[in-house]
């Protein structure tokens, strides 16, 4: 089970505010807990945080080393849909333009947080809400839409968030939804804002700090930005060149959360992603993978396709990367009240969405076996053979 300190280190990332090229909350928070755990860290020059070296010479010196084992790059992202200010209409009123997924339906007048990259705005004496929601062509997500911004029940009538924070511009705004609490529990249900993927993030930190004594670990962990509009950051740091430099196998680790599917199911254990909607995974990688599952997790894994959305996986198989994934079932994902439960009013509207305790619990396992010195990186089929061969002898007679 996950300890009382990293379940507070869970909640404290769980607590940052983030949307797509805004991640500059959730990276502070982590490099914080990182510094204290003794784990270096730096960023990359498009503002992603790599885990696990203090800099871009030795990230090259990570890669470069001969060795067999492959480099594991766990790969997770920062951001979470949400919107940008664009200018404002009123005091009280601003224009935002909407970036990544949303849910469509039951928009007008829901809550929102709003924040600048210092920090909160929308705490005690102010609330948001949504206001003439207009989704883009295509239907799948909002464009833009106004935010309107009140005193809360609370305050003293008058308030507006110009007077509160005077010289704010509204390029310097972003938010998203807002439910009763950034993160909740219920049961071992833990209700967040986004679960997709700072759960992902905390996964990959959890890991650096339990490897952290390991000299020489061949692990690295990359906290990407702008996933949610098209693996922007992942991108931008392929094309840096740094990984195509290596000198040993390196093998992609995308952590995720992603839309609950029959065989997915919330609390039946985190799933071996055999692919997403655009790709399969590496076959090679997903054999090892897949015995330390059953190893590892017997009866508390699951496996399966999960095509419900593409990942970074499909970004680091496009650039040539062999790669697998580890995911979370994720219920309402991006805030689409799909699954219901708390905070949910309305099917379809905006929701929080949630994962479950012991899938994280397995996650963090399976990520720690995934690190083991001598796993069958190199021949992931030779048990698979000899059993087939022993099979075919069996057979012999019949030929
Ligand atoms: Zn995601």
């Amino acid at each position: 089970m996950l300890t009382a300190k990293r379940l507070s280190q869970l909640h404290d990332i769980l607590r940052q505010p983030a949307a797509p090229f805004c991640e500059q909350h959730v990276a502070r928070c982590v490099s914080n807990m990182l510094d204290q755990a003794g784990v270096p860290h730096f960023h990359d020059p498009f503002g992603n945080l790599v885990v696990g070296v203090a800099s871009e010479t030795a990230y090259r010196q990570r890669l470069q080393k001969r060795d067999d084992e492959p480099v594991r790059i766990f790969i997770a992202h920062m951001d979470h849909p949400g919107f940008h200010g664009v200018r404002w209409l009123a005091e009280n009123r601003l224009k935002i333009k909407w970036h990544g997924g949303s849910p469509l339906k039951h928009l007008s007048g829901a809550q929102l947080w709003l924040a600048d990259a210092e920090q909160r705005l929308t705490t005690g004496k102010l609330t948001a809400t949504l206001r003439k929601p207009q989704l883009l062509k295509a239907g799948w997500a909002i464009d833009h839409a106004e935010v309107v911004i009140h005193p809360s029940v609370h305050s003293k009538k008058g308030i507006s968030l110009k007077q509160q924070y005077p010289g704010k511009k509204a390029q310097q705004l972003f938010g998203s939804f807002s439910f009763r609490s950034d993160v909740w529990m219920s049961g071992k249900r833990l209700y967040t804002r986004a679960a997709d993927d700072l759960v992902g993030v905390f996964a990959i930190v959890s890991t650096a700090i339990d490897l952290h004594r390991r000299k020489d670990a061949p692990f690295i962990g990359l906290l990407t930005r702008a996933e949610e509009v098209g693996f922007v950051g992942a991108v931008s740091h392929f094309d840096l060149g740094w990984m195509q430099a290596a000198r040993r196998p390196l093998v992609c680790v995308s952590l995720e959360a992603s839309r609950t599917l029959p065989g997915a199911i919330v609390g039946k254990g985190p799933v071996v992603r055999l692919g997403d909607r655009r790709t399969p995974f590496d076959s090679g990688a997903l054999q090892v993978l897949t015995a330390l599952a059953e190893k590892t997790l017997p009866g508390r894994y699951q496996r399966r396709l999960m095509d419900g959305g593409a990942c970074e996986a499909t970004a680091a198989t496009a650039w040539g990367l062999p790669t697998v994934g580890i995911t979370l079932p994720l219920g309402n994902y991006h805030n689409q009240g799909f699954e219901g439960g708390q905070d949910c009013p309305k099917p379809e509207g905006p929701a929080p969405e949630f994962v479950h305790l012991d899938d994280i619990d397995g996650e963090l396992r399976l990520c720690r076996a995934l690190m083991r010195k001598g796993l069958s990186w190199t021949d992931p089929w030779s048990q698979t053979r000899s059993r087939l061969r022993k099979n075919a002898k069996n057979y012999k007679a019949l030929f």
